[in-house]
C-alpha cells in the first residue's frame, strides 16, 4: 500500500465540505470587497523566495522544498503566496501604470517542517493582495474583509496589531535594539542570539520563556515610530474603535517574513491551542521594489485554512436534487433516465441508479444521498409514459408525465 507522504494529508468527506465552503465564502467576501482572482504556478525559482521571504528567514534557510530541475534550474515549491503574486504583478508590468491592483489567491503551499498538531507540509491558504494604495484605510479594509470572512464561517478570534514602522524609523530602532541584545547575547536562546547579527527584529517574537524575560525591558518600536507611521498607527485603532473589533496592541508581533513594514497584524484564536493565529498579514511595501518592480505601496493578508477547519460551522444540509430509478428491465428504460437526468441537471443535482429495484430500495438509496425528491418509473407509469415522484421534505406523492416533469 502505498501512503501520503509524510505531513501530506488528504482532506474528505465532511472535512472536504469545509474546505470548499471555507474557499467559496472567502472568495464571495473577498469579490465583494473589489478582489479579482489570480492563480500562479505552484514552482519557482529559488530565488524569488530568497530575495522575497529573506535568507534569514526559517523558510528560506531550513523549510524550502528545493531542488535542481531536469534544466539545471535551481526551483522550489511555494512556501506561501506572496512572493509569487508580487512577482506576477512586476511581469505584468502592472507596477508601470497608477492603478489600484486588488487579487486573492488559494492554493496549496508547502515547507519542510517537522510535522506536528496544526502544521502540515503541505497546507493550504486563502489570500488577499492589495496594490498601489498606500493610505491607512487599506489596512483598515483589509481587516474588516477577514472579519467578514470569519463571523461568515462562524469562528471566533482575537485581532492583534503592531506597526513595523517604515525606512526611516525601523533602522534607528533596529540599532537600539542591537544595542539593547547584544550585553545579553549569552542569556537567550541558541536562534536568538544568532538573529541578534540576521534579523534581530524577530527576537521580539522568539517563543523560548527565558528570551521573553530577557525582553521584558526592551525597546518598542510603538514608542519610537516617526510621526507619519505614529499617526497611521493612531488613524488604525480608531477606526479599530469605531467598528468595535475588540484588538490588542501587541509589540511583539513582528511576523515571519522580512518584507513587512508599518501595519502588522494576526488574527488568534485560542480554541486551538495556545492562542494559533488563524490569519496574518500586513503592509508590506518595499516588496515590489525588492522584485525589480517600481515603489509600490501594497498591503495584504493570508489565512490557513487547515487551521480553521475544525472551527468552521457548516450551514445546516437541506435536502437536494433527485434521485432517479426504475422496478424495471424493459427496453428504452435506461435511455430514458439518462434523458430526464439531463434536462433536470439544467437545474439540479440527480443522481441515477442502475440497478433494478423495488421502491422501498430506492426509497433507502434516495435518503441515504439526501435527495429532496425520490422519482422511480414502475411497470404501471412506464405504460403510461408517466413517473412517481415522492417529495422527501414535505412527504408529498405524486405521478407525472415524464415528458412534462
Ligand atoms: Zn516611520
Ligand atoms: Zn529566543
Amino acid at each position: 500500500m502505498i501512503n501520503a507522504l509524510r505531513g501530506m494529508k488528504d482532506i474528505a468527506f465532511e472535512e472536504a465540505d469545509k474546505f470548499i465552503y471555507t474557499i467559496e465564502t472567502a472568495t464571495q467576501i473577498a469579490k465583494r470587497y473589489g478582489y479579482q482572482y489570480i492563480e500562479t504556478p505552484l514552482l519557482e525559482e529559488t530565488k524569488l523566495f530568497k530575495r522575497s521571504v529573506g535568507e534569514s528567514s526559517d523558510i528560506v534557510g531550513k523549510e524550502m522544498y528545493q531542488f535542481i530541475d531536469k534544466g539545471q534550474n535551481d526551483v522550489c515549491l511555494r512556501p506561501e503566496g506572496t512572493a509569487g503574486v508580487v512577482r506576477a504583478y512586476v511581469q505584468a508590468k502592472l507596477d508601470r501604470r497608477p492603478r489600484k491592483d486588488k487579487f486573492y489567491y488559494y492554493g496549496a503551499m508547502f515547507r519542510y517542517e517537522k510535522p506536528q498538531k496544526g502544521r502540515l507540509r503541505e497546507f493550504h491558504q486563502f489570500g488577499c493582495e492589495s496594490f498601489g494604495e498606500a493610505s491607512v484605510y487599506e489596512d483598515f479594509n483589509i481587516i474588516l474583509m477577514i472579519r467578514d470572512i470569519f463571523d461568515a464561517l462562524g469562528i471566533g478570534y482575537t485581532l492583534k496589531i503592531n506597526s513595523l514602522g517604515c525606512s526611516e524609523c525601523m533602522p534607528p530602532y533596529r540599532q537600539n535594539l542591537i544595542a539593547f541584545l547584544t550585553p545579553k547575547e549569552a542569556l537567550l536562546c541558541e536562534d536568538c542570539s544568532r538573529r541578534i547579527a540576521t534579523n534581530p527584529i524577530r527576537v521580539l517574537d522568539c517563543k523560548n520563556n527565558q528570551c521573553q524575560t530577557l525582553l521584558h525591558d526592551a525597546p518598542k518600536l510603538t514608542q519610537n515610530l516617526c510621526p507619519t507611521c505614529q499617526s497611521d498607527f493612531q488613524t488604525l485603532q480608531k477606526l479599530l474603535d469605531s467598528s468595535s473589533i475588540a484588538y490588542e496592541v501587541d509589540t511583539h508581533l513582528v511576523r515571519g517574513l522580512d518584507y513587512y513594514n508599518k501595519s502588522a497584524f494576526e488574527f488568534v484564536s485560542s480554541q486551538i491551542g495556545s492562542q494559533s493565529a488563524i490569519a496574518g498579514g500586513g503592509r508590506y511595501d518595499r516588496l515590489v521594489e525588492f522584485l525589480d518592480g517600481k515603489s509600490v505601496p501594497a498591503v495584504g493578508f493570508a489565512l490557513g485554512i487547515e487551521r480553521i477547519l475544525d472551527l468552521v460551522t457548516l450551514p445546516t444540509s437541506k435536502r437536494e436534487g433527485i434521485y432517479l430509478g426504475s422496478m424495471l428491465t424493459q427496453e428504452g428504460i435506461m435511455e430514458t433516465l439518462f434523458a430526464l437526468a439531463s434536462r433536470k441537471r439544467q437545474q439540479t443535482k440527480v443522481e441515477i441508479e442502475y440497478e433494478p429495484k423495488s421502491l422501498k430500495s430506492h426509497l433507502k438509496g434516495a435518503d441515504k444521498i439526501n435527495a429532496r425528491y425520490c422519482a422511480v418509473i414502475g411497470e404501471d407509469e412506464w405504460s403510461q409514459g408517466e413517473i412517481w415522484i415522492k417529495d422527501l421534505e414535505t412527504k408529498e406523492e405524486y405521478r407525472a408525465k415524464i415528458e412534462e416533469w
